[in-house]
């Protein structure tokens, strides 16, 4: 028998290969810090990257939301489809009966965290192929929003900005922060953490083209 979902791996037992239901728990674990990663694409002013060029511009007129990033943030949208299948599964295991409360990012995070819990039934339920099918396009959706291919210039930045943490000595890290949305975003170097709250905070602060210059100014300050 072949896996039905990349139809290429043979199969001893179960539905899912091993490298899809590795695929599938990845997926589940990376869709929660997904969603909450969309919110900024429908924040007016901040979408196409607020400091190219070093310098940080100011949020103009308000953006046109993406329908499709508003679908996939709504309750139907990624939260619904992995209650969906949470239900499923319960069903399907005959367990106690979970409800729909609390905010969409808790409720986000508990139907993957669930789903993510019984990977093992997954693997071997014969609905386990479609689950992973449209776990995989829910990241799919995603990405194509998240990092459209658009020109150079209107792309999100794949940096964030330099570090702003000064260490005891009074000099400013100033390393690049790669933008991730699957994990925590932290300075390389030195390991600061930049969660979204602080992300405007640190575009304030970006010395931009006279960084060196700056920094000076701000250690000595
Ligand atoms: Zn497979
Ligand atoms: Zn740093």
């Amino acid at each position: 028998m072949i896996c039905t979902l990349c139809k290429t791996s043979t199969l001893r037992y179960g539905t899912l290969c091993s490298t899809c239901t590795t695929d599938t728990l990845a997926h589940l674990h990376r869709l929660p810090r997904m969603w909450a990663a969309l919110e900024d694409w429908l924040t007016p002013g901040v979408k196409g990257g607020a400091q190219y060029g070093g310098r940080v511009r100011q949020a103009e007129a308000p953006l046109p939301l993406d329908a499709e990033v508003l679908t996939l943030r709504a309750a139907g949208g990624i939260t619904g489809i992995l209650e969906d299948w949470r239900d499923a599964v319960r069903d399907a295991r005959d367990l106690p009966e979970e409800e729909r409360i609390g905010s969409l990012a808790h409720r986000v995070a508990f139907a993957a965290n669930y789903l993510a819990g019984q990977i093992h039934f997954i693997a071997l339920w014969e609905q386990g192929p479609q689950l992973g099918r449209e776990v995989r396009q829910l990241v799919e959706r995603v990405e194509r929003h998240v990092q459209p291919a658009l020109p150079e210039e209107k792309r999100r930045p794949e940096f964030l900005g330099h570090c702003i943490a000064v260490d005891p000595s009074g000099v400013i890290c100033g390393a690049r922060i790669p933008l991730v949305l699957d994990r925590p975003v932290q300075c390389e170097w030195c390991l600061c953490p930049y969660p979204p709250e602080t992300w405007l905070q640190l575009r304030f602060f970006q010395p931009g083209l006279t960084h060196v210059d700056t920094a000076g100014d701000l250690a000595a300050a």
